[in-house]
């Protein structure tokens, strides 16, 4: 074995350094661009399968969408869409919200989950688009996310997805997917954002992202990856994607 170390005092400081800055050689590694060229191979793939990937949430305008966005924090797009196609019938304007009581759109979003904290957020964002952007949805991330219920992932649908700017969304299925392809090494939103913007070209950030969210609804999901049928097998680096083939192999 080649000795690198003269002695076991070096070893161990060199040991402990590693260790003590494992933290920042990780960030520095993760923030790299691809060097593998996975992100490459992986795109076509994708794209293959969603040549035109869309958001599900229904809207017809920047402030129907916000509305949407907020009322689908931890609940599913189509229970959001069956409550909105009824409610944008009714209110259709920054106005016409800030109106309301809380209780009455409680009443209005009660199939919603946390309908009574989202009624109170939908309020309060209407209250403020009117005073502070003449009842406009703003264009900014750093304006939208002043607006109450609207955190960066819920901007970053609105600048994508109404105003058609080049973004990075990360929604929970982006998060899993994009580590277990190792297009991403992090638990934290904003970090694979960067990440991903790092490897994909700029033109494609929104569509990749919105892609990927359909391969983890639809394929890829957190409980049980449908692995032995998913077209980015070849390219996914997931460690446990064989053993996962195989489990649903035997249950197909
Ligand atoms: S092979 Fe499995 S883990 Fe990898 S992307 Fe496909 S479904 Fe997800």
């Amino acid at each position: 074995m080649v000795k690198l170390w003269h002695n076991e005092r070096d070893s161990a400081f060199a040991l402990n350094l590693c260790l003590r800055h494992r933290r920042f050689f990780y960030d520095i590694i993760s923030l790299m661009p691809d060097t593998t060229g996975s992100s490459k191979k992986i795109m076509p793939l994708l794209f293959k399968k969603y040549p035109d990937p869309k958001i599900a949430l229904h809207f017809s305008n920047p402030f129907e969408l916000l509305i949407a966005t907020i009322l689908s924090a931890q609940c599913p797009d189509t229970r959001v869409n069956n409550v909105t196609e009824k409610l944008f019938r009714q209110y259709r304007t920054a106005e016409q919200f800030a109106a309301l009581d809380s209780e009455k759109l409680e009443g209005e979003i009660f199939n919603i989950n946390y309908y009574r904290s989202k009624a109170k957020a939908i309020i309060g964002c209407c209250k403020q688009l009117i005073r502070d952007y003449h009842s406009q949805v703003p264009h900014t991330m750093e304006e939208l996310v002043t607006l109450p219920g609207t955190g960066r992932k819920t901007a970053n649908v609105i600048l994508g997805c109404a105003f058609g700017k080049p973004v990075i969304i990360v929604d929970t299925h982006v998060l899993r997917v994009a580590n277990r392809l190792a297009l991403a090494h992090s638990n934290i939103p904003v970090k694979v954002e960067q990440e991903l913007m790092l490897q994909i070209p700029k033109d494609k950030w929104t569509s990749f992202s919105l892609a990927l969210i359909l391969h983890g609804r639809e394929t890829c999901t957190a409980r049980q990856p449908a692995c032995g049928s998913c077209v980015l097998y070849s390219v996914c680096k997931w460690p446990e994607k064989d053993l996962n083939r195989h489990k649903t192999d035997a249950t197909a």
